[in-house]
């Protein structure tokens, strides 16, 4: 990229394809993140690949990007599939099938995502039409492989997405299935947020001298130690959907004086700032697509005090030395710890007080677990502010203005006013009316919708005791208490669990208090269960020495997106 600042890496340098490039620069990505420096190459060079990475790195682009490249080097007018990407749900399934649409459009890459409970009859056209590349989850891909209508031979490269998760939920079979099936000495690649040892056992049986690549970055100890204690650090957890919104409304509250707001694209950059202007912030936007110019002129700006707001992507806002930094915001959470650090500590300096807040989607916690392990600091989380909340500090800052008019006095003139009105109407409802007034004018709106509130457990609905479940749906139990984290246990319905089974085994073995066992949830292949968050460990660690039906069963705490995918 021509505005690469020297020495930069960027995608260029991966000798990626001209028209993957340029899908990029649309999307407004700037550089590769790590897991897309390290994996890109290998699996260009058709290596095999064990990488530690979650959902927020970067992934499916390191899977995606090379996977499509190559496709377009080694498969032209083909109709056999090419890639083959496996993921544990049905929402991962469409998503990455959108991201993989996305990169491969200037290819004319045919896409499919193929996953159960969707009509059979539409996949096994579109399959029969030719797919490029399916993304499924393993038990419809091993249903399509058995009908004949998904066949492996010309498959050059498998990708299992997020293998943990498929594991825990109970697909290792089909996994096993997929892959035995597949032609010998074709190029896999394994992505995986945890390696417990039957990930390493399944990549052991299938990848031939991968290549191992764990991102886990460890900070500086100095930037760490430095950001400790001057910063203060909030996380608020928001769908997608409502991030912009939500940041408007976090910044309402705050009242930042002068803000970098980091975002992960080019498009974010603009679509945030043109929101934020139009909802009467002062943003200016800040990313590499900027002449050295247009960057001047936006810093004369926000040094000046004339924009409070910057809304700049990592690029460009490398080599900026601001002094007097309120606030540091992350619209997205950055890619790794380290980067987290780097940017929170533009906050904070000599010695001032600094905050930083960042936006987790709901299945981004994962992330924010990970930076603070690398930290080891704690990142509150905080609500987003409510439509009340709004309303109180927006009639504050009224207030607050009113008080500097009767301090400043020179209200004469206006007296008039009041005393006649006074002779029809109380002075207080004539004052209360001023205050409408001039609310109002302050262009103070009240049209504002609820942004949901997510709060760190799963929320679903309770099913009675006994009662009758939605098919599909997990049967719960009881009822949830504060305080409690939601566990995992990858067993469910299809092993023949019910909730007796779990309530005895904690019982028995974790020994816990008559009353302490919260939910329980049964769903197919997997089971949910509510203690409190002080008996968790115990409960796992019994949980994980005793058998259920007859087997081990993988137990740890519930990831919060669950449900969220
Ligand atoms: P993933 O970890 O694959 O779920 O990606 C997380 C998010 O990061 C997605 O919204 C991607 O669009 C975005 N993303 C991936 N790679 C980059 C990059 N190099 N620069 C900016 N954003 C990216």
């Amino acid at each position: 990229m021509s505005d690469q600042l020297p020495g930069e890496p960027g995608f260029s340098s991966l000798g990626l394809d001209s028209r993957l490039l340029s899908a990029l620069v649309t999307l407004g990505y700037e550089e590769p993140t790590p897991i897309q420096m390290q994996a890109i190459p290998p699996l260009l060079e058709k290596r095999d690949l064990l990488a530690q990475a979650a959902t927020g790195t970067g992934k499916t682009a390191a899977f995606a990007l090379p996977m499509l490249h190559r496709l377009s080097l080694e498969r032209e007018g083909s109709n056999a599939v090419f890639g083959l990407i496996l993921v544990p749900t049905r929402e991962l399934a469409m998503q990455v099938s959108e991201a993989v649409h996305r990169y491969g459009k200037e290819l004319g890459v045919r896409v499919l995502a193929v996953y159960g409970g969707a009509s059979m009859g539409l996949q096994l056209r579109a399959l029969t039409r030719g797919v490029d590349v399916v993304v499924a989850t393993p038990g419809r891909a091993v249903d399509h492989i058995r009908r004949g209508s998904l066949s492996l031979t010309a498959v050059e490269l498998v990708v299992l997405d997020e293998a943990d998760e498929m594991l825990d939920m109970g697909f290792q079979e089909d996994l096993e299935a997929i892959l035995d099936a597949t032609p010998a000495g074709r190029p896999m690649a394994l992505f995986s947020a945890t390696l417990p040892s039957r990930i390493t056992g399944l990549a052991g049986r299938h990848l031939t001298d991968p290549v191992s690549i764990r991102i886990q970055a460890k900070p500086s100890a100095g930037t760490a130690g430095e950001a400790r204690g001057r910063i203060r650090q909030t996380a608020y957890v928001v769908p997608r959907a409502h991030k912009l919104a939500a940041l408007s409304r976090i910044l309402d509250i705050e009242g930042p004086s002068s803000t970098i707001v980091f975002c992960r694209t080019r498009t974010e950059v603009d679509q945030l700032t043109e929101t934020l202007n139009a909802r009467g912030h002062r943003a200016e936007a800040l990313h590499g697509g900027f002449s050295q110019e247009q960057r001047d002129r936006v810093m004369k700006r926000f040094r000046a005090g004339t924009a409070d707001l910057l809304i700049a992507t990592d690029v460009a806002a490398r080599g900026l030395d601001i002094e007097q930094i309120s606030h540091v915001v992350n619209f997205d959470v950055p890619s790794e710890p380290d980067a987290y650090v780097h940017r929170i500590g533009r906050t904070g300096r000599a010695g001032r007080e600094g905050t930083a807040i960042t936006l987790f989607e709901p299945r981004e916690q994962w992330l924010l677990r990970n930076i603070e392990k690398v930290t080891k600091q704690r990142i509150e989380i905080a609500q987003v502010p409510t439509v009340a909340d709004l309303r109180a500090r927006r009639l504050e800052l009224t207030r607050a203005s009113l008080r500097e008019a009767l301090l400043e006095g020179g209200l004469d003139a206006f007296r008039v006013a009041v005393e006649s009105l006074a002779e029809e109407f109380d002075v207080l409802d004539i004052a209360a009316a001023g205050v409408k007034l001039a609310h109002q004018t302050s262009g103070a709106t009240d049209e504002e919708a609820e942004i949901p509130q997510i709060r760190l457990s799963v929320e679903r609905p309770l099913f009675r005791d006994g009662g009758p479940a939605p098919a599909g749906k997990p049967v719960r139990r009881g009822k949830r208490s504060a305080g409690s984290v939601t566990l995992f246990i990858g067993a469910g319905r299809q092993a023949g669990i019910r909730p007796a089974d779990l309530f005895g085994a904690i019982s028995n073995e974790a020994k816990l208090p008559p009353g302490a066992i919260g939910a329980i949830e049964i769903a197919d292949r997997f089971s949910l269960v509510e203690v409190p968050e002080e008996f968790a460990d115990r409960v796992i660690a019994a949980l994980k020495r005793t058998s259920l039906r007859g087997k081990k069963v993988p137990v740890r705490r519930e990831r919060e997106d669950f449900g969220g995918r």
